[in-house]
């Protein structure tokens, strides 16, 4: 079995191999390593190896294990999974990014929630790039209300936008993302995140130019669940 830290190491050069491919810079493209189902010495394995992003899918689940790692003080957890809103509370209070905001319900919600914290929590909006195949993502067409609304909470930080593109996705989803993307930052610069990619297109991700991939299994081996 190869370790977390050469399955790291791998991840990493296959991005760099991508952007090399792309004329991109690897500085451009994070690494998020998702944890999700796996234990948290596997989490320490990847941290001593240097990894700092660290992202999750359930609630219950992540608030647990991050509760266990306070003592890797800058580790940094986002929050990916489908968002209810009775659990708004233990997202906002427990990590520094959500990437799964899709309706003004969960924002604002959010929002309340991190009020009286030292930094605002930065906040992606999933797109439903694939239309029907997936529920989670806002429509493009309901999109521009939902920057509005987020831009104007004090509590949230816009970082940018978030897709979870169909299986053997066409291009045009990835590129389509993009635009979208470039469109966002022309109207609010600071926004500096396109989170498209996981362990199986990350390359196609990165060849459209996403600036963060959230690699599981690539990582940490096949889930058992989930
Ligand atoms: C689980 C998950 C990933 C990681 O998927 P892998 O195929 O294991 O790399 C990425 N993004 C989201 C939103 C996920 O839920």
């Amino acid at each position: 079995m190869t370790s977390i830290k050469d399955n790291i190491a791998s991840i990493e050069v296959q991005i760099s191999q991508a952007c090399k491919n792309a004329n991109r810079l690897t500085n451009e493209v994070i690494l998020l390593a998702v944890s999700k189902t796996k234990p948290i010495d596997l989490i320490e394995q990847a941290y001593l190896a240097g990894q700092r992003e660290f992202g999750e899918s359930y609630v219950q689940e992540s608030v647990e294990k991050i509760a266990k790692l306070t003592h890797l003080t800058d580790i940094c957890w986002h929050f990916i999974g489908p968002i209810q809103s009775n659990k708004t509370r233990q997202i906002a209070e427990n990590f520094s990014w959500v990437h799964s905001v899709d309706r003004i319900k969960i924002a604002k919600r959010l929002d309340g929630h991190r009020y009286g914290q030292d930094t605002p929590l930065s906040i992606c909006l999933q797109v439903n790039i694939s239309g029907e195949t997936s529920k989670s993502g806002v429509t493009i067409e309901q999109l521009p209300e939902l920057i509005n609304f987020v831009e104007n909470c004090e509590n949230l930080k816009l970082r940018g936008l978030m897709a979870i593109p169909e299986k053997n996705a066409p291009a045009q989803a990835f590129s389509q993302m993009y635009k979208l993307f470039l469109a966002l930052q022309e109207q609010h610069p600071d926004v500096d995140t396109l989170s498209m990619g996981m362990s199986a297109d990350l390359e196609a991700a990165i060849t459209a130019g996403s600036t963060m991939v959230r690699v599981g299994s690539a990582i940490f081996g096949q889930r058992e669940y989930k």
